[in-house]
């Protein structure tokens, strides 16, 4: 049998708990988001405090933004690449380019409706990941995290045995970014995000 795995919306991001021997959760939702993470805990009768590992696909706000409340409340370790970890360890507000038209307009939306009104809070990296594999094992999850640049140069993914993947924004699924699962709007290199999409 396969792991368990919930989601949690968390403003205009969300947040996957996946547990199996152990719990992880993969990101952190959009900024100020503690208490709806409290809430969705309790709905899917989980708690906070059997979550030992955060994964952090990547620093944009909306998959940061709760990481040091939530890291507070589940006293987890947050592992995430090296290449953007000061984002979140110095509170760095980070936004994609477009990558469509579509995805231009969208980053506007966002640097003048989304950013100017969120603060991240920093916290520590505990994990601090590189280009190599890291395996969740030591966390009760058969899966493991793989390097997958191309939305942003420190994204990452979790893949799991069973085959389930959590990619960030690697890939986008709804409105109103995209209306069919598909490639992203953002990143900051398409030709890397389709070389991971087909791989
Ligand atoms: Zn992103």
């Amino acid at each position: 049998m396969g792991a368990q795995i919930d989601t949690i919306s968390l403003g205009i991001g969300n947040c996957h708990f996946i547990k199996d021997k152990g719990a992880i959760i993969v990101d952190s939702g959009d900024t100020n988001k503690a208490k709806k993470f409290v809430k969705g805990m309790r709905k899917i009768s989980s708690n906070p405090e059997e979550i030992k590992l955060i994964v952090i696909t990547h620093g944009h706000f909306d998959h940061i933004g709760s990481a040091s409340e939530i890291k507070e409340i589940t006293k987890a370790k947050i592992a995430m690449h090296e290449h953007e970890k000061d984002w979140l360890e110095k509170g760095l507000m980070h936004l994609p380019a477009g990558l469509s038209k579509w995805g231009n307009f969208c980053v506007v939306l966002m640097k003048v409706f989304y950013a100017p009104f969120r603060t991240i809070k920093p916290t520590n990296v505990d994990v601090v990941l590189d280009d190599s594999e890291f395996s969740l094992a030591d966390y009760g999850i058969a899966g493991k995290v793989i390097y997958t640049p191309g939305h942003s140069s420190g994204s990452v993914s979790v893949l799991l045995e069973t085959g389930e993947a959590f990619v960030g924004d690697l890939a986008m699924n709804k409105p109103p970014m995209t209306f069919s699962p598909g490639l992203p709007v953002f990143g900051d290199n398409m030709d890397t995000v389709k070389r991971k999409f087909l791989s």
